[in-house]
């Protein structure tokens, strides 16, 4: 017990360890895989950027070119760019857009296979290109949305800011103010570098993400690239379907598409990139991992927990088994040792020829015949319990008559009961059908159970046999019934009266002699009939035992 308790103790802290250890490995793992995601993020739009700083620099043009020179100029670096760069598909078209005086603005593009600059009307898609000029104010390198690269003239004046002005190099100065200084200078052309969203969609984008956060089988992670300002215009979408993909929910968060010039104020990027996780977010896929875990383990802690029981239960078992079997040969050598006293001493005053007496002599030799068959009745159930056990036993399949079957039951214990002064309540119901079996071991089931009314029947001095008809599900049996009003049977010892070696604990009935087969041998008898037997009692008030046996009609299988 001492023991047990131990055990269970120690699994109690193990149960506790393991949750907080789960719990900080979950978190370490949870805080590892987010450093990871996050610096996948942080390389994926780098590697875009990268990218754009080095398309501006291969389209910035130089200042105050006439329009001769910036068509050629913009030929040869369109055609340097389409055999040189990577991803030559990535400019879909270059576009050059003039602010003229009286605040028009004029619009080219480059026709490629012409090499030349033609007139471009402001087609729908152009309009954000077209706002951006038509604003009075500085014009940012990007336009997000196109999406393009604004790139103004190279060595551009800086534009005059708090009333100074500063020489600034770089791809392009800040902005301009077109207005003040217009009159002193030439109109200036900023080219507009069209990039193609179909290229950036399903081949730059893809091939970046992939290189980031690839899995075994294609993206693992569910990304999303779209406008910052607009997260409803999405640029890219890969990986995984989650059921919000957008920044507000991801794991890990970056903006990209950014453009600097030197001295600018950062620009923190005008796409965001939202990564999630499968699961949904990084801490559903920790927390379900950690779920997992922790059921795997309790798992295995209940497992350990229902060994300790299913020992401690089968020791205990054991332990009863064999106290048993020693009360089983106790009360053997009991029942045993009885009737050889009484033989031996009516034998010996025979012998001695104490007893001349014919009336004696009558007497003696009848109480040796009564021991004797007592003997060999106890011999007799102690053989058929031994074949039982071991499947020796058989049982021949013959019909039975259940009237004569009781009558045969009550002659065999006529001189019992004439001893005891013990009234017999007999009821058989007539006209009942046959049963099939063994008849003699079918007696000697009906017969232990008489004896135990008897010997459990207290003072009452009454018994009730009974035989009758009764419906089952499948057709009907015949129930044949012992009944004593003798001390009952406790509750708690129902369910074993049928075991063998079983003897009750009651000290109303672990005083009365026995060897604890009797009932084993009723049960293994009846059950080789295709029956079965039960037992109902109220303590202090009686017990009734009932076979059910199925009739030779019915579907009975004899043995
Ligand atoms: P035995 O009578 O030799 O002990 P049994 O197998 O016949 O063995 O009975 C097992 C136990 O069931 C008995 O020890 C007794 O406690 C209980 N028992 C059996 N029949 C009766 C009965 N009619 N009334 C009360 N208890 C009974």
């Amino acid at each position: 017990m001492v023991l047990v308790a131990g055990l269970i103790v120690a699994l109690v802290a193990l149960a506790a360890l393991q949750y907080r250890w789960i719990a900080r490995v979950s978190e370490a793992e949870r805080d590892r895989l987010k450093a990871s995601l996050d610096s996948a993020a942080e390389r994926f739009c780098a590697d875009f950027d990268r990218e754009l700083v080095r398309t501006s620099r291969s389209f910035e043009v130089a200042e105050d070119l006439g329009d001769a020179d910036l068509e050629r100029d913009l030929v040869d670096r369109l055609a340097r760019w389409r055999s040189t760069a990577a991803g030559p598909k990535l400019v879909r078209e270059l576009l050059v857009v003039t602010r003229l005086e009286r605040g028009e603005v004029e619009l080219r593009r480059l026709d490629e296979p012409a090499g030349r600059l033609v007139p471009g009307s402001w087609e729908p898609d152009l309009e954000s290109v077209r706002r951006i000029f038509e604003a009075r104010g500085r014009v940012p390198l990007l336009d997000e949305r196109l999406p393009g690269l604004v790139l103004a003239p190279r060595n551009a004046r800086p534009p005059r800011q708090d009333g100074t002005e500063k020489a600034e190099r770089g791809p392009a100065p800040r902005g301009e103010e077109p207005g003040g200084g217009a009159d002193r200078r030439p109109p200036r052309h900023h080219v507009v570098v069209r990039l193609d969203l179909e290229y950036l969609g399903k081949e730059m984008l893809p091939r970046l993400a992939e290189r980031e956060f690839g899995g075994r089988e294609g993206l693992a992670y569910a990304v999303t690239v779209a406008v910052a300002a607009d997260p409803r215009v999405v640029i890219f979408r890969g990986g995984p379907r989650v059921e919000d993909a957008t920044a507000r929910t991801a794991d890990a968060v970056r903006n990209l598409f950014a453009l600097q010039r030197p001295g600018d104020e950062p620009d923190p990027g005008r796409w965001v990139v939202a990564v999630h996780h499968p699961a949904g977010s990084l801490e559903d896929a920790v927390t379900g991992a950690r779920r997992r875990n922790l059921a795997i383990s309790l798992a295995v802690l209940v497992l350990l927990g229902a060994a300790v029981v299913v020992l401690v239960s089968s020791t205990r078992r054991a332990q009863r088994l064999a106290r048993q079997q020693m009360d089983f040969v106790a009360g053997v050598s009991h029942e045993l040792r009885t009737p050889l006293t009484a033989m031996r001493s009516a034998g010996q005053n025979l012998a001695d020829g104490i007893v001349s007496d014919p009336e004696k002599v009558k007497k003696y030799g009848a109480l040796i015949e009564r021991e004797g068959r007592r003997l060999t009745e106890m011999v007799g159930r102690v053989l058929t319990f031994a074949g039982i056990q071991s499947g020796a036993q058989t049982f021949q399949a013959e019909p039975v008559d259940v009237a004569s079957l009781v009558d045969g039951v009550l002659a065999d214990c006529r001189w019992v009961l004439d001893e005891k002064r013990v009234a017999v309540e007999r009821d058989v119901a007539e006209g009942l059908p046959e049963v099939r079996g063994d008849a003699a071991a079918l007696r000697q089931a009906l017969g232990n159970l008489v004896d135990n009314a008897l010997k459990y029947g207290g003072s009452a001095r009454w018994i009730g046999v009974g035989a009758r008809l009764a419906a089952t599900s499948g057709g009907e049996e015949v129930l044949l019934s012992v009944s004593d009003h003798g001390i009952g049977i406790r509750r708690s010892d129902l369910p074993h009266l049928f075991d063998p070696f079983f003897r009750s604990a009651d000290p109303s009935a672990a005083g009365i002699p026995g060897s604890g087969v009797g009932l084993a041998v009723v049960r293994g008898i009846v059950e080789a009939h295709g029956g079965r037997v039960t037992a109902e009692s109220v303590p202090g008030q009686g017990s009734t035992f009932t076979v059910h046996l199925p009739t030779a009609a019915g579907k009975g299988r004899g043995a």
